[in-house]
């Protein structure tokens, strides 16, 4: 075992940390506020190889391990985890699928730009109706010859605006249930196809989620990835992956709250000595600490595991929950450690903390990895 990161994953750290500190901190708070897509930021974080890092690079993409991706996740998501879930559904979400199961006709169109992060993309699988049980969708598409006629809506789909290229799952029949779900690939601008209202949220206020509507959307059939009723699998194999990149995402938000906490905590004096002389605050210190290390190291191992081939699903879960309730945890005590500061906009621990909150939603809630982890003890 070798708990050091290669040159190139240090390289990837420093260039990560260098362009949130230098380009994402900057306007945080304000994006935050006001709700504003980091659009400039996010075409950056293209031009810097961060939005396709892990694609082949014949496909325009990085060719690198997925633990250089939670790294460079980690540091972005320290500073702005908006930008940071929106590369998370490009790089795992998006790029990965087509990667993978996409034709050669599909990655060139599609994935090259992805990859590149040109454009982004979106991945569209929740329903009004359909979250935690994404199998009843209830969105529909119609077999027209060469064509699917699409009619349906889609929920909080990350991207939802912003994005070019959408992966949409729907039903192409509904008598075989889950397995009867299809996944196909939607261009914005197409006819049928409507961006919803805006959401208003707690958290990651700076990324762009929308409901979509789909009103008579013809999807050319060259455009369906895999065969029909391939669909679901499809979209639990990405979320395998997506988990990943949320895990790392809740990484970066505790420890981006445990480094404002600790130097905060070096500089505030009561009773005559900074406040991390006092026992109650080094004991939070050390607990801040000791999690995120175990947190890091579960998303390393999942990374690890996704990059030999092996089976992830319980690792890539557990590495969610564990981190995802460490952000919680950890921003919460950041916001304590800061005393009354913590609790206005300035010093960034409430930003952190509200944001903290949806890495326990998205992309299967803590129940749902609970579920996931106890089903592969279980079938063991
Ligand atoms: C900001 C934001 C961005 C999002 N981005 C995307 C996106 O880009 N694409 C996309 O497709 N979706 C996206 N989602 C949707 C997200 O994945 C779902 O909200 C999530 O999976 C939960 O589904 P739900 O909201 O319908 O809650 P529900 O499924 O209704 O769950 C409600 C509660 O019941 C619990 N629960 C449900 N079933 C069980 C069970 N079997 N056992 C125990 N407890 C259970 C849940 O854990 C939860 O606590 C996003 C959501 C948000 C808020």
């Amino acid at each position: 075992m070798d708990f050091e990161l290669t040159e190139e994953q240090q390289a990837v750290r420093d260039a990560a940390r260098e362009f949130s500190r230098n380009q994402l901190l900057p306007g945080v708070i304000e994006r935050d506020t006001q709700a504003i897509f980091p659009e400039e930021q996010v075409r950056e974080m293209g031009r810097l190889g961060f939005m396709g890092m892990m694609v082949d690079p014949k496909y325009n993409g990085g060719g690198m391990d997925s633990i250089s991706y939670v790294v460079a996740m980690e540091e972005i998501s320290k500073i702005d985890a908006s930008a940071a879930v929106c590369m998370s559904v490009n790089n795992s979400l998006v790029c990965w699928g087509l990667e993978k199961y996409g034709t050669d006709a599909q990655k060139q169109k599609y994935l090259k730009p992805l990859a590149m992060g040109s454009v982004h993309g979106a991945f569209c699988l929740s329903e009004p109706e359909a979250g935690s049980d994404a199998t009843s969708q209830k969105t529909i598409a119609v077999d027209k010859g060469d064509h699917y006629l699409v009619n349906g809506t889609k929920n909080w789909i990350t991207n939802g605006s912003t994005a070019s290229i959408y992966l949409v799952f729907a039903q192409t029949d509904p008598a075989k249930l889950h397995k009867g779900i299809s996944a196909f690939i939607v261009e914005k601008g197409w006819g049928g196809f409507t961006v919803g209202k805006k959401e208003d949220k707690l958290g990651i206020r700076g990324s762009d989620t929308h409901s979509l509507m789909f009103t008579d959307l013809k999807i050319p059939k060259e455009n369906r990835i895999g065969e029909e009723g391939f669909g679901f699998h499809l979209a639990m194999k990405i979320l395998d992956g997506g988990r990943l990149g949320i895990a790392a995402q809740a990484l970066g938000i505790a420890s981006g709250a445990y480094e404002l906490a600790l130097a905060y905590s070096k500089e505030r004096i009561t009773f005559g000595k900074p406040i991390s002389q006092h026992q109650a605050i080094q004991f939070k210190l050390a607990d801040m600490c000791m999690e995120i290390e175990a947190a890091r190291m579960l998303c390393y191992k999942a990374a690890f595991l996704k990059d030999q081939g092996r089976d992830y699903t319980s690792a890539s879960a557990m590495a969610k929950l564990f981190a995802s309730e460490v952000a919680m945890k950890t921003t919460i005590e950041a916001v304590q450690i800061h005393g009354g500061y913590g609790y206005v906009k300035e010093y960034h621990v409430e930003r952190l903390m509200r944001d903290a909150k949806i890495t326990q939603i998205y992309e299967g809630t803590s129940e749902i990895q609970r579920i996931v982890i106890s089903r592969s003890i279980l079938r063991q």
